[in-house]
């Protein structure tokens, strides 16, 4: 044995193999060292546990497939991209929205060169970033003063801090929502300061409730979107214009986490019962904040609209300094903004909302594609089918109702459908898919037209993996 350790090849060797291949040559040096001194150890491993045990194993040519495909593995960045065939359209844990493609051509204007991010053209003078999306929040949603921040939580936050510290705010106690990932609402109003005053019951709130519970330490009156749990049967919430009469009488702000908030009407794609953030301004809300990154289909943003005596108090807050977005984010969000100049062409080209509103026949032929792409690379490996099926907005948002559409089954011989959703993960690109009532299922709402091809080559390298 300890023969064989001497036929291992050197570094040196294995260097200058390796680098010989295109793929390698751009990668750090030092880093390729330590993955093969990495490689050769595990090669050491094996020759102790009796794995390699003939000389012909060890040469580089016997040793380079494997160490191709471990330094391929170990020397990719940490961030990749992944196809998204759950169906989930908003999903936070597969990176949320997909920007359109004006947005991401602002990016990387923003990113490369530089910009009047904080400089005034007209006066050579330094300039204020927010003024780059203020005036077009406000020409799309009828609000007076509009700022944004990194994120509706942080929204939330500054919100509550800047009109509610030290006082009450008045929640009703249906809408003490957790969105997930440790957001709370009654942890975030104990952090800003703000003392939460729950009233009414889980299942029902009425006006009355929160008249009774004004007092002299209440600072502001508040909504909550229950995004991403539903209340059925026996339920009330008092509406924003009952809000607003009750803030006018006792001369209260308004405040409404709209949570998602949409800025286009989502009622004709059937997802009934939600107001868009123009008909919460409009109903009297005083500040109203909600994502850039869900339905609106944006960068990650906490978009606060409203009244300009608010919005002002909001923005002179120093922890808004450390709330504050970054210039691509900025460019991102104007040019998202820009588009909804024009609903529809808002619809037509902003990823989220052209995957909600997907026509049936859209839905089944893109599923259709998918079949073909599929049939192309396993062949009669593999059954592919269609059926019915539902999707979601996901992100918190609409959580109530499930989006109809078609989606691809696929069965592989002698596979379990764990097993490929589980192999399908260390493929290139990474593909995500969904197992419901023991099939696997690809949803091909949320990839796009050019992901089809690249979802079959995934299935077929997973499926090689499983069978090799
Ligand atoms: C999603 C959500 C938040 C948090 O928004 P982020 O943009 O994820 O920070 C806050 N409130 C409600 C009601 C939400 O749905």
């Amino acid at each position: 044995m300890s023969q064989l350790f001497r036929h291992l090849p050197s570094m040196d060797q294995v260097l200058a193999g390796l680098c010989a291949v295109t793929e390698f040559k751009s990668l750090p040096r030092p880093l390729v060292k330590d993955l093969v001194n990495e490689f050769l150890d595990v090669c050491r491993e094996e020759i102790r546990g009796e794995v390699l045990t003939a000389v012909e194993q060890l040469s580089l040519d016997a040793l380079l497939p494997r160490l191709k495909a471990y330094v391929r593995a170990k020397a990719r960045p940490h961030f990749r991209r992944v196809l998204n065939g759950t169906g989930v359209v908003i999903h936070t844990n597969l990176g949320r929205s997909l920007l359109a493609k004006p947005a991401i051509q602002a990016v990387a204007e923003a990113c490369g060169h530089y910009s009047n991010c904080e400089f005034d053209l007209s006066t050579g003078q330094r300039g204020s970033r927010y003024s780059h999306v203020e005036k077009i929040l406000c020409d799309i949603t009828g609000a007076e003063a509009a700022l944004v921040v990194n994120n509706n939580a942080a929204a939330v936050f500054i919100m509550l801090e800047t009109l509610a510290k030290g006082r009450e705010v008045i929640v009703s106690r249906g809408q003490l929502v957790e969105i997930g990932g440790s957001f709370r609402i009654p942890d975030v109003m104990t952090k800003s300061g703000a003392v939460l005053h729950e009233v009414g019951a889980t299942n029902r709130a009425h006006v009355h409730d929160y008249e009774n519970a004004i007092n002299d330490e209440t600072g502001a009156l508040m909504r909550v979107h229950t995004s991403n749990f539903r209340v059925v049967g026996f339920t009330k919430e008092v509406s924003q214009p009952e809000m607003r009469a009750l803030g006018d009488k006792y001369n209260l702000p308004v405040i409404e986490d709209l949570g998602s908030g949409t800025l286009y009407s989502l009622e004709g794609a059937g997802l009934l019962g939600e107001p868009t953030v123009q008909q919460t301004v409009a109903q009297g809300a005083d500040v109203v904040s909600f994502s850039g990154d869900k339905v609106l289909g944006g960068p990650q943003a906490g978009i606060i609209v409203g009244r300009k005596r608010y919005i002002d108090r909001i923005k002179k807050n120093p922890i808004n300094r450390a709330m504050r977005i970054d210039k691509m984010t900025l460019a991102a969000l104007e040019a998202t903004l820009r588009l909804y100049l024009d609903m529809e062409e808002a619809r037509r080209t902003v990823p989220t909302l052209k995957m909600i509103t997907a026509s049936q026949d859209a839905l089944k032929s893109k599923a259709r594609r998918l079949v073909d792409a599929i049939r192309d690379q396993l062949g009669d490996r593999a059954t592919v089918s269609m059926k019915k099926g539902m999707s979601r907005v996901g992100g918190g948002a609409f959580p109530e109702y499930d989006l109809p559409g078609t989606m691809v089954t696929v069965g592989v011989q002698n596979i379990s459908v764990g097993d490929l959703k589980n192999a399908l993960l260390d493929t290139d690109p990474p593909l995500v898919a969904r197992i419901e009532d023991d099939l696997f299922l690809l949803d091909p709402r949320t990839l796009t037209a050019s992901e089809l091809k690249l979802a079959a080559s995934a299935l077929r390298q997973a499926v090689d993996r499983l069978t090799s």
